[in-house]
């Protein structure tokens, strides 16, 4: 049977963090980039008239039909796990539009998650799979999946991390790494090149994987 993955959509999937400070720097005339923010509360890091507004440029409607982008191979390498392995998204949604707007990324950018499988939920430990990505520790901390793999960002890299079923994982060509050392099937998918698939629909990603 196939074990179930749980994936988070924000700075896991997707771009959020560098779209959305993009917005804040035009409108504060500030220039903060993604590896300025060093721990999970980013109103700790803009300018004090900001904070209010800060969750509030989350509801502007370019951000997720224009601008956030899925991050490097997290397109490739989903399609490969989802041959392998029951793939849910699991987002948390600040306002109700976001619902909307991430179900409409979800389908443009991967089209091979069904949205029957996406989940939106705030508190993510109601949630169980047997595998759970994610770049926010605590949402690793309270799951109740049995292997817990924390997605790099830069508010993450200095959390300590006291929980042997977290590993650190530092981009999606890792987390093919990871899988291949989890499941034979996928290890052989991947790296015996057993299927002609593997070479069309994922040739970038297998490009870079075979270059190491
Ligand atoms: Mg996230």
């Amino acid at each position: 049977m196939k074990k179930t993955i749980l994936i988070d959509l924000d700075d896991t999937l997707g771009t959020l963090l560098e779209c959305w400070l993009e917005l804040y720097n035009k409108k504060y005339d500030d220039n903060l980039q993604p590896q300025n923010i060093l721990s999970w509360g980013i109103t700790d890091f803009i300018k004090p008239e900001a904070v209010d507004d800060m969750y509030e440029l989350l509801k502007t409607p370019e951000l997720f039909s224009e601008m956030i982008q899925p991050k490097e191979d997290s397109v490739e390498a989903t399609d490969i796990l989802s041959k392998f392995y029951n793939i849910y998204i699991v987002t948390a949604c600040v306002y109700p539009q976001n619902i909307v707007e991430k179900f409409k990324w979800i389908e443009r950018f991967f089209p091979h998650i069904s949205t029957d499988n996406i989940i939106t939920a705030k508190n993510k430990s109601l949630i169980v799979g047997d595998y759970i990505i994610d770049d926010y520790l605590e949402n690793l901390v309270t799951s109740k999946c049995d292997k817990k793999l924390l997605f790099f960002a830069p508010h993450n890299v200095f959390a300590e991390i006291t929980n042997e079923s977290i590993t650190r994982i530092n981009n999606w060509e890792y987390v093919i790494w990871y899988f291949a050392g989890e499941n034979e099937e996928l290890r052989e998918y991947v790296f015996e090149k057993t299927t002609e698939d593997a070479f069309s629909k994922q040739k970038n990603l297998i490009k870079k994987l075979f270059s190491k």
